[in-house]
């Protein structure tokens, strides 16, 4: 189908990330195996000089207990002496990736090692070709721009400044995480229309899992299914586009997104 933004009275649009803007594999095939295999090192190095990541360790630490008590059987952490606490933490990290678990000390340390990555110019945000001319082509007829993902803000904000099209970044007006609640819940998307603000109608949101874009509409806000081909053909189990998905109008490409 194709969906004109101001025939249906769009000002805002916010966009999810995986399987919306970016492959899925990007994140699982690429950031996430980037990370693992840097943590030893860039936290030998960072632990002791940068408080941020000095009190992730810390946390890390604190939900490690709470795993112990709760018998998800982490692998062990030892504090003594100190140098031991490095590799617990790293093991623990690994055991957490391992679990897809969504952890915020562990994206705390994935962000810092992802911004090296970006920085140095070894890590580029990957987005899909038609993204770049979509972003130009809503902000040319007045459309604003926010992102909504689980991935921390300064992630988000790290993938679109260094992305294979370039500095995205001045197109994209708002940034949200989990911070602002979960993605499945309508209390998030009601509170994101308060923030930036709109009113909700006037918000489109795209998303390529069904249960978020159920969440956003019991807010008010207008949806789009976005499937991509990739994905579609992809053996990939997850994420699960989910019951009910049949409702929403579907889109393959932000080509379809007219201004
Ligand atoms: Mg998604």
């Amino acid at each position: 189908m194709s969906f004109s933004l101001s025939a249906a009275g769009v000002r805002v649009v916010l966009l999810d990330i995986e399987g919306t803007t970016t492959p899925i594999d990007f994140v699982y095939g690429t950031l996430f195996p980037f990370a693992r295999q840097r943590v030893q090192t860039y936290l030998d190095a960072a632990a002791s000089v940068d408080p941020e990541i000095e009190g992730a360790v810390e946390d890390l630490h604190k939900q490690h207990e709470q795993d112990a008590a709760a018998g998800q059987m982490p692998p062990g952490w030892l504090d003594q002496p100190g140098d031991a606490r490095i590799p617990s933490a790293v093991a623990y990290i690994h055991w957490l990736m391992d679990c897809d678990r969504k952890s915020r000390p562990l994206k705390v340390v994935q962000g810092k090692i992802w911004e090296q990555g970006y920085r140095a110019g070894t890590l580029h945000g990957e987005v899909y070709p038609d993204v770049p001319s979509a972003f130009r082509r809503w902000s040319a007829h007045g459309a604003r721009m926010g992102i909504y993902s689980s991935g921390s803000v300064l992630a988000q904000q790290l993938l679109f400044a260094h992305s294979t099209a370039g500095d995205l970044t001045p197109f994209l007006r708002w940034h949200f995480d989990t911070s602002v609640g979960a993605k499945m819940e309508a209390a998030s998307y009601q509170h994101i229309a308060d923030t930036i603000p709109a009113s909700p109608s006037a918000i489109l949101f795209i998303s390529d899992v069904a249960g978020e874009l159920a969440a956003a509409a019991a807010a008010g806000l207008q949806t789009l299914l976005c499937v991509r081909q990739s994905e579609e053909r992809s053996a990939r189990p997850e994420p699960s586009r989910g019951a009910g998905s049949g409702r929403f109008p579907v889109i393959h490409t932000f080509d379809d997104v007219l201004a």
